[in-house]
């Protein structure tokens, strides 16, 4: 069993720690933040340096590494700043689904376009009525007419809606069929298609600078080759595509609260209370060190279920509790983070209150806390 990254993965990771470093402005972030807006230049600058599709082939524009270079990536650039951070890793969000289910078309249409840069992608599943179970009968229906689907409904809560280039939409095909997802199929839908329609969602917790919509689909009619993969095996697709993304929000969540770690230890050596630094109180120290056990405790998990994708030995449960173990360990770093920089952590000047309301998501999409437990009970009743 090895525990090191090779030389290549310590490469990408400083790499990453080298731009974040030199592009990623504090005041920037802030400013995004307030004003909802994604960090457009950052992203081309991010891209260009290869950092997006670094998981994609060569061929199609990437750099040929796997989930765990990714995860790299993800962890490093939200460790940096979990505002710019997250926006930028989530510029190619669900373009996963192309690069293992699309066609040899799709692939090159699509996939060298997302890792340029040039377009932006989303990945439209959840509707207003059905989040978690998205297994239900869905709303939005596509029906065939001639050579081309017609599709109807709404998708919300869809990250980069209000720039992202095409949708991958999830939507029941089969209306009759039980269960109901055997009969949901994938489609591209570019965003220009006419009778789509995109309403920025404002006013988030956290993540502000990542872009939320909700997208309207009325009478949308795309030709047969928008589908992805197998016709009614979309829910399928979607379930594999979760397996890895769900690491990514690991590596998000992994990243965020090392950020709030690194900024609460460099202020508890600085800050004095009572005649010496915060860190020389036992108290402080304590926090400090289970904040540290809990950080590398969820990268290891994240790591190595990003390792097993890698090996084409996906493990659903450990996807799963990587998510779950990052996500609380985020939550739970940020919270600390803020109380150890007492009455400044609760101000937006020293950030931590900024990473404390982005680690919050990481436990919410891509599959709910308790939908990642019912997950993993669901795996250990099985072996
Ligand atoms: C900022 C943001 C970005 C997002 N981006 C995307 C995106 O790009 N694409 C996309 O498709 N969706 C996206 N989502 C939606 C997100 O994936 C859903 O909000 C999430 O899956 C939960 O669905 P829901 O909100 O409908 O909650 P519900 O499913 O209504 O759940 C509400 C609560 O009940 C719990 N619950 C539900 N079912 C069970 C159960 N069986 N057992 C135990 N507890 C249960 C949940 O865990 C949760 O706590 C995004 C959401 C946000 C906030």
């Amino acid at each position: 069993m090895r525990f090191e990254l090779t030389e290549e993965q310590m490469d990408i990771k400083q790499a990453v720690r080298e731009f974040c470093e030199k592009e990623f402005e504090p005041e920037l972030a802030r400013k995004l933040d307030r004003e909802e807006e994604f960090p457009w230049e950052l992203y081309r600058k991010a891209c260009k340096l290869g950092f997006i599709g670094i998981h994609f082939p060569e061929e199609y524009g990437g750099g040929g590494y796997g989930v765990l270079e990714n995860c790299l990536v993800v962890e490093e650039m939200c460790r940096a700043d979990s505002t710019l951070g997250t926006a930028i890793i989530l510029g190619d969000f669900a373009s996963e689904i192309i690069l293992r289910f699309g066609t040899e078309e799709q692939k090159e249409r699509y996939l060298s376009k997302v890792a340029s840069g040039e377009w932006i992608s989303a990945g439209a599943f959840t509707e207003p009525a059905h989040g978690s179970d998205l297994a239900a009968c869905l709303d939005t229906r596509a029906v065939k007419e001639g050579d081309e689907w017609v599709i109807n409904g709404v998708k919300t809560l869809i990250t980069n809606a209000p720039i992202a280039h095409f949708f991958i939409t999830l939507c029941q095909t089969d209306m009759e069929v039980e269960p109901p997802y055997r009969g949901q199929t994938l489609f591209i839908v570019g965003r220009e298609t006419p009778g789509l329609d995109v309403t920025k969602i404002g006013d988030k917790m956290g993540i502000r600078a990542s872009p939320t919509g909700e997208v309207s689909y009325s009478d949308v009619r795309v030709p047969e080759s928008a589908v992805v993969g197998q016709l009614n095996k979309g829910f399928y697709h979607s379930l594999t595509f979760f397996d890895e993304s769900r690491i990514e929000i690991a590596a998000q969540a992994v990243g965020i609260a090392q950020g709030a770690l690194d900024r609460a230890l460099r202020y508890a050596k600085e800050r004095e209370a009572f005649g010496k630094p915060l860190v020389r109180h036992q108290a402080i120290a304590h926090k400090l060190a289970e904040m540290a056990t809990k950080v590398e405790a969820a990268r290891l998990l994240t790591y190595k279920a990003a390792w097993l994708i890698d090996q084409g030995k996906l493990d659903p449960a450990l996807s799963s509790m990587a998510k779950t173990l990052a996500g609380r360990v985020a939550v739970e770093v940020c919270d600390e983070a803020v109380q150890i920089l007492g009455g400044y952590g609760y101000i937006g000047d020293y950030d931590v209150e900024r990473f404390y309301r982005d680690a919050k998501i990481t436990e919410i999409y891509e599959g709910t806390r308790e939908i990642q437990l019912n997950t993993i009970t669901r795996w250990m009743l099985k072996r």
